[in-house]
């Protein structure tokens, strides 16, 4: 099965693909990760991509989809994979759906995290996350120790209020698009309202693709 999580930053798409990826049996790639991982490591992708990151800006849609193909063309993804934060524009989505054909294999279902900008400030500036394992957590201080792992919480850069502004203006204006492009496409769009507990949005979800 192959599946996109769209929906605004802090939706909870993230920690709803987690929980997909393991009851599904399919791994999760998000662009995000992968990006913060080669910031830290220091490669020339981490490199090019840390300033855009930082102000919470969108990094260059062949830089993704670049990520995008390796993934799904990978062994790992054979039986199918949760895209989380891939698709975040209307090329994005076009290249996706080239990829996609080029490999023969169907895109099942867009789940659209749906929720208001107002409960999303809250929520992204209130989060910390594992430096290590990226598991993100609620209400806990950054230097707490993670649950999961072991190691240290930390805020990420892009959750400080201005960052946080900015990663929303961006998602109207460069990602909200993407919702009209499956629409007029006949894309498997599936709308979710994620307003609620981590257990509730799961449900809707998993209803919203049939399971
Ligand atoms: P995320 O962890 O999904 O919030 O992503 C963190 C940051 O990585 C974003 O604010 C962007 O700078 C970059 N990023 C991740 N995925 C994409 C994407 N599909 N297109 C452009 N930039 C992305």
């Amino acid at each position: 099965m192959i599946l996109v999580l769209l929906g605004p930053p802090g939706a909870g798409k993230g920690t709803q693909g987690e929980k997909l990826a393991e009851q599904l049996g399919i791994p999760k790639v998000a662009t995000g990760d992968v990006l913060r991982a080669a910031v830290r490591e220091q490669t020339p992708l981490g490199l090019a991509a840390k300033a855009a990151m930082d102000r919470g800006d969108l990094v260059p849609d062949d830089v993704i989809l670049g990520i995008m193909k390796e993934a799904l063309d990978s062994p790992a993804a054979a039986r199918g994979a949760i895209l989380d934060g891939v698709v975040r524009t209307v090329p994005q989505a076009e290249g996706l759906s080239r990829v996609l054909g080029e490999l023969g294999r169907p895109l099942d279902a867009v789940l659209l995290f749906e929720i208001q900008d107002e409960e999303l400030v809250g929520r992204l500036s209130g989060r910390t996350v594992c430096e290590k394992c990226q598991t993100p957590y609620a209400g806990l201080e950054p230097g707490t120790t993670c649950a999961k792992c072991g190691g240290t919480l930390v805020r990420r850069k892009d959750d400080e209020p201005e960052a946080v502004r900015n990663r929303l203006k961006n998602y109207h204006a460069q990602t909200a698009p993407v919702i009209g492009w499956y629409e007029r496409t006949g894309g498997p769009l599936r709308r979710v309202d994620a307003l609620g507990s981590m257990e509730d949005v799961l449900a809707r979800a998993r209803k919203a693709l049939g399971l």
